[in-house]
This record gives C-alpha cells, sequence and structure tokens, in this order.
C-alpha cells in the first residue's frame, strides 16, 4: 500500500509547525559550523561525534515530517463493520458516521480519528492509531537532540581546549555567544516540554489509556484487561522487534487488524 500524505489545513497549526522547524535548523545548522566543525578540525573531537549529531538530526526530522504528513487513522465514508463487532462501534454526532469505540472526532481536523489520542498543534496533526508510533519518535529524537546539543554546547565552553584558528571576519564567530545564548535557551525549553510530554505519554501506552480517556476519565467504561507493556508498545508500533520501535524510515503494519481498513503509515 502507498503512502498517502495528509494535510491538514489549519493557518494555527503551520505556525506552530514552522516554529518548532525553526529551532530545528537554527541549531542543525549553526552548532556543527560553531561547534563541532571548528573542533574537529583542531583535533578536538572525532568525526564520530559529528556523523552521531547528523544521524540523530535527520531521525528526528523524518519523524517530525512524517507524524505530520500521515493519516492519523481517518475512517472512511462506508465503513463496513464485521459481523461480531457491531457491539464495539458507536455513531458520531458530529458527523454522523459509524466508529469504533475509542475514537475521537477532532473539531480541528473535522473528522473522527481511531484511537485518537489528541490534535497536536506542533505537528499541525491528529495523533491517532496510525502515526502514535511517529510521534513518539519525535518526542525521544527531539529529547536526544535537544540534550546532544546542550552537552557539546557546555564541553564548547567548559570542557574541550579553545579554538585557536579563528576568523573574526565571520559572522558566526563576531556573534557566537549570542547565538549559543539563543540556542541553549530554545534547547533547555524544548527538553522541558517535550519530557513532561514524553512521560505522560510512555505513561499512556504502558496503561493502554489515550490523553483524551485520562482527560474524560472514562477508562472505568472501557474496562479493558490489563496488558503487559511490551504488548502495549508493539500494538502502538506495530511490531515486536523493540530496535524496530527507533526506526522511523518504515512502514507501520498493524499487529492486530481490528478493522479491515487499517492504513499502513
Ligand atoms: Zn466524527
Ligand atoms: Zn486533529
Amino acid at each position: 500500500m502507498g503512502l498517502r500524505i495528509h494535510f491538514v489545513v489549519d493557518p494555527h497549526g503551520w505556525c506552530c509547525m514552522g516554529l518548532i522547524v525553526f529551532v530545528w535548523l537554527f541549531n542543525s545548522i549553526l552548532i556543527p559550523q560553531i561547534v563541532l566543525y571548528p573542533h574537529y578540525e583542531e583535533g578536538h573531537i572525532s568525526a564520530s561525534a559529528i556523523l552521531l549529531f547528523y544521524g540523530i538530526a535527520v531521525f528526528c526530522l523524518v519523524a517530525l515530517v512524517r507524524a505530520s504528513i500521515s493519516d492519523p487513522g481517518r475512517l472512511p465514508e462506508n465503513p463496513k463493520i464485521p459481523h461480531g463487532e457491531r457491539e464495539l462501534w458507536e455513531l458520531c454526532n458530529k458527523c454522523n458516521l459509524m466508529r469504533p469505540k475509542r475514537s475521537h472526532h477532532c473539531s480541528r481536523c473535522g473528522h473522527c480519528v481511531r484511537r485518537m489520542d489528541h490534535h497536536c498543534p506542533w505537528i499541525n496533526n491528529c495523533v491517532g492509531e496510525d502515526n502514535h508510533w511517529l510521534f513518539l519518535q519525535l518526542c525521544f529524537y527531539t529529547e536526544l537532540l535537544t540534550s546532544y546539543s546542550l552537552m557539546i554546547s557546555f564541553c564548547h565552553y567548559y570542557y574541550l581546549l579553545p579554538l585557536k584558528r579563528r576568523n573574526w571576519d565571520l559572522f558566526l564567530v563576531r556573534h557566537e555567544l549570542a547565538i549559543m545564548r539563543i540556542a541553549a535557551f530554545m534547547g533547555l525549553t524544548m527538553l522541558g516540554g517535550i519530557s513532561g510530554l514524553f512521560y505522560t505519554q510512555l505513561i499512556g501506552i504502558i496503561t493502554d489509556t489515550t490523553s483524551i480517556e485520562k482527560m474524560s476519565n472514562c477508562c472505568e467504561e472501557i474496562s479493558r484487561p490489563r496488558k503487559p507493556w511490551q504488548q502495549t508498545f508493539s500494538e502502538v508500533f506495530g511490531t515486536r522487534w523493540k530496535i524496530l520501535w527507533f526506526i522511523p524510515f518504515r512502514q507501520r503494519q498493524p499487529l492486530r487488524v481490528p478493522y479491515h481498513f487499517a492504513n499502513h503509515v
């Protein structure tokens, strides 16, 4: 099944996502120019430190783009409800369509999403059954990239040898301190915000509860048997291979196809 691009028309979401892309570009372009390349050229760090930085940055960007343009689990207009599953479906009173339980109607996107977790303005998309795994990867790689950027910035000032060959005519060299302060401010803000979000996401998956269910306190009504964490994570990521949980360059196949029209993202 081919990839389908899901594009949400929402100027507020575009602004939020534009801000995230700006932070990514600011860090991914300037940190190597100011810190990594000069220290590598003077023999203070190895090439693997640069490769690691770009590796994490690429994984982070791929997870961001894919989480943003993936179909989160939109329901078709005329779903064929399998026999024996009718009691697991309900009518949405907003779009007047049948949907499986645990779906939610997103007022920003204007449609129902299977196992919707929340609508995230930072990716300008819903987080639902089919792209929740990409959203988790985005949180993980943002944490990693931010921590790594802050760590190498700290080493630049307090641990590594001072740079000798500096061209003071360059804009970046003359304004290095201001740029590094802006990068540190953005890094600490991102780290603080994403840490809390990532923690609640992980708890939500371990307890098999979406953010919407948690907020509306409806978990008692769902009365699901408690599953082991390996199973809940495997269902979200669509594979039992734990190494694949960290790879955004793949297609997700639902482990248990609950409805015959489940999308592959
Ligand atoms: Zn609906
Ligand atoms: Zn939405």
